[in-house]
C-alpha cells in the first residue's frame, strides 16, 4: 500500500511541478535522484506526510519511527537490564547508590534541635551586680572606737551580750568584723538565742523594743513584753538568683516570728492576725519605718507572710523602703 501510494504520488508530483515550476532537467534529475533515494526507506508513510516534504530529509525517517517504536522497546529493556543485574548482582553500585542514601538523610535533622538553646547569653547579665564592699571588711588589731561607743550604749540600755569571733566568707560575701551575741534586748526584754547581729543593728532592735514595742504591747494589751523571739539574724547563704546580698549576710538585719507577753499570751505575726493582734502588730510595723531602713512583713511578699524584716541597709538619702 504505501509501494503504490508513494509511486503514485512521485508520478503525479513530478509531472506536476515541471509543468507549473519549469524545472531544469538537471533539477528534475536531482528532484528525482532525492525522491529515488526516498523510495527505499520509506516503509512508513506517515513522517514524510507530516514533515515537510520539500526538504524531504532521508535518513531522519528511519531514526524517528525507530526512536518512537524503540522508546517504548528500550525502555522496557532499560527496565529488564535494571532488574536483572540487581537480581545477579552484576551491576550492583546502581541499586546501592540509591538504597543508601535515605538511612543517611534522616539521621541528620536530629542534631539540630539542641543546638537552639538561646539561654546562655541571658544568665550572665543577671550576675553583674557590684560586690557589697562590706563583704571585704575585716577586723583590725584594735576595735575601732565606733565599735566601742556602740557598746557602751547598749550596756547603757541594760543590754546584755558577748562579743563574738569574727564572721567572714569570702566565696559567698558575708562578713561582720565586730560581731556580737545578744541575750538580752533590755532590762525584762528576752530574745531568742544566737542572735548574732553587727553592733549598731543591735542597738536598733533594743532602741525599738524598749521605745516602740514595749509601749505598744502595754497600751494594747495591758501587759508588758517579755520575748522578742526572732526567725533569724546572722544568715550566711548565697545569693538567690543572682541577687544582691542579704542584709542578713552582714548581720545587719533581724526578723521577728512573735511576741511574748507577760501574761503568756503570744502574739504571732502572719497574714491573718486576730483584729487586735493585727493592730498592735500594724503600730509597730509602721513605727518600724525609720529606725529600720527596711521593713518587710507579711504582704510584702511570699517569703514574709510570717515574720517581719528589718534592717539597717544602707540607703540614698536615708530613703526607706517599707512595704
Ligand atoms: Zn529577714
Amino acid at each position: 500500500m504505501a509501494m503504490l501510494s508513494f509511486s503514485g504520488f512521485c508520478r503525479l508530483a513530478l509531472p506536476l511541478a515541471a509543468a507549473t515550476l519549469l524545472i531544469t532537467p538537471s533539477m528534475a534529475r536531482h528532484h528525482h535522484r532525492l525522491y529515488k533515494g526516498h523510495v527505499p526507506p520509506a516503509s512508513q508513510s506517515a513522517p514524510p506526510a507530516q514533515e515537510t516534504p520539500a526538504t524531504v530529509p532521508v535518513p531522519k525517517p528511519r531514526p524517528t519511527v525507530m526512536d518512537s517504536s524503540g522508546e517504548s522497546g528500550a525502555g522496557n529493556r532499560k527496565q529488564d537490564v535494571r532488574q536483572q543485574p540487581s537480581a545477579n548482582g552484576e551491576s550492583a553500585p546502581q541499586t546501592p547508590a540509591v538504597v543508601t542514601p535515605p538511612p543517611e538523610k534522616p539521621a541528620e535533622p536530629e542534631p539540630e534541635p539542641p543546638a537552639a538553646a538561646p539561654l546562655p547569653p541571658e544568665k550572665p547579665a543577671e550576675e553583674k551586680i557590684p560586690a557589697d564592699p562590706r563583704s571585704a571588711e575585716v577586723p583590725a588589731e584594735k576595735m575601732p572606737e565606733s565599735e566601742t561607743a556602740c557598746r557602751e550604749r547598749l550596756k547603757a540600755l541594760g543590754v546584755e551580750f558577748e562579743e563574738h569571733k569574727a564572721e567572714r566568707d569570702a566565696e559567698i560575701g558575708c562578713s561582720i568584723p565586730y560581731p556580737i551575741i545578744l541575750k538580752t534586748l533590755g532590762k525584762s526584754i528576752s530574745i531568742g538565742s544566737g542572735t548574732e547581729l553587727n553592733c549598731r543593728m543591735a542597738e536598733a532592735a533594743a532602741r525599738f523594743a524598749a521605745d516602740v514595742v514595749r509601749p505598744a504591747v502595754k497600751a494594747e494589751f495591758g501587759a508588758d513584753l517579755k520575748v522578742i523571739n526572732q526567725a533569724s539574724a546572722y544568715v550566711c547563704r548565697p545569693r538567690h538568683g543572682g541577687g544582691k546580698l542579704s542584709e542578713h549576710a552582714f548581720g545587719n538585719a533581724l526578723d521577728i516570728a512573735s511576741f511574748t507577753l507577760s501574761d503568756g499570751r503570744t502574739i504571732g505575726i502572719g497574714p491573718a492576725p486576730p483584729e487586735k493582734d493585727g493592730k498592735f502588730l500594724n503600730t509597730v510595723r509602721k513605727a518600724a519605718c525609720g529606725p529600720f531602713k527596711t521593713v518587710l512583713g507579711p504582704g510584702s511578699d511570699p517569703d514574709h507572710a510570717l515574720h517581719f524584716h528589718f534592717d539597717l541597709e544602707p540607703r540614698r538619702n536615708g530613703g526607706t523602703f517599707c512595704q
